[in-house]
Order: C-alpha cells, then sequence, then structure tokens
C-alpha cells in the first residue's frame, strides 16, 4: 500500500468523517479506495450525480433519487452505524446549501452514536468547501503520476501495443511527460503512436508541444521556453552570486541533501520595473538547467470559496510533479492586496495566503519559487520573514557600472559593438534611466542606423536616443522615492 493509502487509512481508523480526494482521474481515486478499503467490512454505499444512489460497485440501484439533497434527507432517516458513503462529484453535490446543511447534521448524528463508525468519502475535480464543513473534513490531493509511475506506464503501453521504446528515449519520454495525468499521458502516447506505429525519438518534441499546451489550457501555468543566459543579467552583483551558489546545491541536490543540506526554497525579488526581474527568473531556470513554469496569479484568484486555494494547490501539483523546477510567481503583490480589511475579496486573499506560506515553509520537493514584485509595500510582513523564502531582494535602477555592463550585453547580443561606441560615456549619459530603457535605446539606434543607409552605430547616435528618450526612473520619480524608503525601512538587502 502507498503512503497517501496508509495515511487515509489512519484517517479512517481514527474516525475522521469526511475524507476528500480531489481528482480529475476518477479510476485513480477509485484503485486507491479499493487498496483503503480492502478489509474493511462495512456495508458501502455510493451517490453519484448520474444514478443517486447504487450500492458501491455495483449498478444495484437503491434509490433513484438523484439530487444529493433528498439522498441526504432519506439518509438522516435511517440508522447508520457501520457504513462507507461514497459521494462522487463532491464539487457538484456541496454547491446547495441544504445539501451542506443536512450532511453537517448527518455527521453530527454519527458522533452522537458511540456505536456508530461511518466514514464519508468524497471525490471531486476541485476542493469545493464550504465553511460549514470545514473542520469535518480532511482534503487528499491525489498527486499526478511521478517518475516511476509514468515509467510504468510507458512499460505497459508499450507491452500492450507490443512495441519497443529504447531506454534512452523512456527517459527522456518520462521528463517530457511529466506533470500531466494519467490520462493525459495515456492520450499524448496513444496519438504518438497512431502517427506510425511506434513511439520513438520523433514523437519528443510533438509531446513536449502538446504538453505545453495542456498545461497552458489549464489557464493558470505557463511553461516558458527560456532563450535568456545568465550571462545577459548586467549588473546585479548580489543576486548574481547568490543565484550560482543556490544552482551548485541544486544540481547536486542528492549530495547536499545527504550532507545536510536543506532543498532551496526560492528568492523574492522585488523592485522598480524594468530592471531585471523577470530576466533573472527566466535566466535562473536556464542556469539551473530546470523546466521553468509562469504562474499567473491574476487568474487564481476565484470568484467561490476555496477555488483560489484549489487553482494554486493545481499549479503547484504540477509544479512538483515536473520537478525539479523553477515555479515564477510573477506580480505577487496582485494576489495579496488587501490582506486583513475584512471584506469578501480580502478574505479569500487571507486564505490564499496562507495556504501558500504553509506550502512554502513545509515544501520539500525541489520546486524552486521566484517570485517578483513591483511593489512589496502591501504584501504582508510574514512573506518577508525566514523560513518562506530563503531570501528577499530589492533591485534598484541600475548603478553606473551596471548600466555599463547591460549595454555592453545588449550591444554584444546585437553584434553591434564597435570601436566607435564609447560604453563610458553611454553609461554616464544614462542614470535613473532602467535596463529595459537601455535596451530599447539601442534598438532603436540600430533601427535608425538600418534607415540611415546602414551606417555603423556610434557613441553619437546612441547619445542622440538616450536625450529623446525618457527614463522610467524620471517619469516614476515620486514612486520611486516612496519605493526607496520603503525598501531601506524594511531592510530588505540590495541586489546590486
Ligand atoms: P522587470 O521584470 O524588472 O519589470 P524585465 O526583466 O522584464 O524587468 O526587463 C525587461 C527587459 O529589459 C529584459 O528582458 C532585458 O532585456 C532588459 N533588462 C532589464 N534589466 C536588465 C539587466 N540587469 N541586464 C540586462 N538586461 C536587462
Amino acid at each position: 500500500m502507498n503512503t497517501l493509502a496508509q495515511e487515509i487509512q489512519a484517517h479512517i481508523n481514527s474516525h475522521y468523517p469526511i475524507i476528500y480526494l480531489i481528482t480529475q482521474e476518477e479510476d485513480q481515486a477509485n484503485l486507491l479506495i479499493d487498496q483503503v478499503l480492502a478489509g474493511d467490512e462495512r456495508k458501502k454505499i455510493e451517490w453519484n450525480l448520474g444514478c443517486g444512489f447504487v450500492n458501491y460497485k455495483s449498478v444495484n440501484t437503491i434509490n433513484s433519487w438523484c439530487s444529493f439533497t433528498d439522498a441526504l434527507e432519506n439518509l438522516l432517516l435511517q440508522d447508520l452505524e457501520q457504513h462507507v458513503i461514497i459521494i462522487r462529484d463532491a464539487h457538484v453535490a456541496l454547491t446547495e446549501p441544504l445539501a451542506v446543511a443536512r450532511l453537517k447534521m448527518l455527521v453530527n448524528k454519527f458522533f452522537a452514536n458511540e456505536d456508530a463508525h461511518v466514514t464519508i468519502i468524497m471525490i471531486g475535480a476541485q476542493a469545493y468547501i464550504p465553511h460549514e464543513l470545514e473542520k469535518l473534513i480532511t482534503l487528499f490531493d491525489l498527486p499526478l503520476p511521478n517518475r516511476d509511475k509514468i515509467n510504468d506506464i510507458l512499460t505497459k503501453f508499450a507491452h500492450v501495443y507490443e512495441i519497443e521504446i529504447e531506454q534512452e528515449i523512456k527517459q527522456r519520454l518520462n521528463y517530457a511527460l511529466q506533470g500531466l495525468s494519467y490520462q493525459e499521458i495515456l492520450h499524448l502516447l496513444m496519438q504518438s503512436y497512431q502517427n506510425d506505429g511506434a513511439i520513438d525519438e520523433n514523437d519528443i518534441p510533438l509531446i513536449q508541444q502538446q504538453k505545453s499546451q495542456i498545461i497552458k489550457k489549464s489557464g493558470i501555468l505557463e511553461m516558458i521556453e527560456v532563450q535568456d543566459k545568465f550571462s545577459d543579467i548586467g549588473g546585479l552583483y548580489t543576486l548574481k552570486p547568490w543565484l550560482e551558489k543556490k544552482a551548485k546545491i541544486i544540481k547536486n541536490f542528492t549530495k547536499a541533501q545527504q550532507f545536510g543540506v536543506e532543498a532551496p526554497k526560492g528568492v523574492l525579488i522585488a523592485g522598480m520595473p524594468g530592471c531585471g526581474k523577470s530576466l533573472t527568473a527566466k535566466a535562473t531556470a536556464a542556469l539551473f538547467e530546470m523546466p521553468l513554469l509562469k504562474l499567473d496569479i491574476g487568474s487564481i484568484m476565484g470568484k467561490y470559496v476555496g477555488e483560489s486555494e484549489a487553482n494554486m494547490r493545481k499549479a503547484i501539483k504540477v509544479a512538483e510533479a515536473v520537478s525539479p523546477s523553477v515555479l515564477w510567481v510573477d506580480e505577487l503583490e496582485k494576489a495579496f492586496v488587501g490582506i486583513g480589511q475584512g471584506n469578501a475579496s480580502s478574505e479569500v486573499a487571507t486564505r490564499l495566503f496562507g495556504f501558500f506560506l504553509t506550502w512554502m515553509q513545509e515544501k520539500t520537493s525541489q520546486v524552486f519559487v521566484i517570485a517578483t514584485a513591483n511593489d512589496i509595500s502591501n504584501l504582508p510582513p510574514e512573506l518577508m520573514r525566514k523560513g518562506r523564502f530563503d531570501e528577499v531582494f530589492y533591485v534598484d535602477f541600475p548603478a553606473l557600472q551596471e548600466r555599463h555592463e547591460i549595454f555592453k550585453v545588449h550591444l554584444n547580443k546585437r553584434n553591434k559593438m564597435n570601436h566607435n561606441i564609447s560604453i563610458n560615456e553611454l553609461a554616464e549619459a544614462t542614470e535613473n534611466y532602467s535596463g529595459a530603457d537601455i535596451e530599447s535605446i539601442i534598438k532603436e539606434a540600430i533601427e535608425e542606423s538600418f534607415i540611415d543607409n546602414q551606417a555603423p552605430l556610434d557613441t553619437r547616435r546612441l547619445r542622440k536616443v538616450i536625450k529623446e528618450t525618457h527614463p522610467l526612473g524620471e517619469i516614476m520619480s515620486h514612486k520611486v522615492k516612496e519605493y526607496k524608503k520603503r525598501f531601506e525601512d524594511m531592510k530588505i538587502k540590495s541586489a546590486s
């Protein structure tokens, strides 16, 4: 029996009243329930949306009420003592307030009877937990297939279709399929097989592409294909070595762990826009040689109770299945604004925040979180406390030497470096300019050179564009001062 099944069984033995399994894969839930209930002599009944009450695992209808509310009314009239009640489509069943009230009454009835041992097992694609039931429900999230499981699936698939999958291809396939559900994996394998009756190297790019699509369709996560290199980051002289140190641990994690090193949790990078926060997130994934998943925090926020947490849980589940991975939480401040203000949306934010903090604190998986934020003044201070992120950095507008490097990076990238360009002069002329400003100056100057009969790029032309560009630091001067003071007050480490 696997550890999840053991854990659930322990809960059942300790008379926890409602076990809630979150999964989109009913087959997997059934297998798990069979494992958990093997040897359990109690009578098992089931409710599902289509048929109402039936005997578990048989088509014998007990009662053909389809409404969960009516079914509960009937259950309340019976003397149930030794029963397991399995409820499918739980997230739909619990949307009715009357059903929630009756379910609570039912559980209280079991509690009142010392001889009763009744367990309710709910299966839902999402966690939909009304407030009234929170204390009665224990959630178990069915994980996505891990490396070993995917290996099993591949072996079985090859066996059933009588094909040979080379060991090396198997490993690459395994990597490409992580983060998908059992059904999604089977579907992709089937598709690949049907193309040419084989599963080989040619199928891997298609599988990777389809996987990105599947992940994106969830609307919360996106797999980012990283083009940036770590050496593309100019400046940030404190942040870069810090990340390089983490890379040494992450790339030798097994050894590091044996030595007593804990898995790095992640970093929060806050500060001025256009100064390399997103670039650092992307380039770090390249440095760590890990896939990068970007979490869209705006789309996480749901209207219904528990919806935001369910979305966050889903995202984390994928990131953990793809791990080791980098999870980039962009615009972190958007998720947690208004915490503690006491209105409905702040309640959602507060719960989501609690969930995120607990995950960060207890996280043992190799998911390295890079959270980026422009403004952290509205973020709750608990987030900054040690134990959540390994470190919090503040990114300011680049200083002279940093601007020097940024010019160099972007000119070299475009093969435009030549002896007619004085980088010192350009760096001097761009105080208060962000890295993004510098990049756009170079782009514009190149464009103008081209129009001007493809003349070689020189300092004069670049200086002209600099003069015509209003630096972000100037446009936002008011905000910049305010931010700077806040970061100083909060004693956050400078990234430079
Ligand atoms: P932020 O996330 O801080 O708002 P970005 O990282 O998206 O800013 O910056 C936008 C672009 O500006 C980057 O893709 C990069 O081309 C350029 N840039 C910004 N900062 C730097 C830097 N420190 N070094 C090199 N390029 C930079």
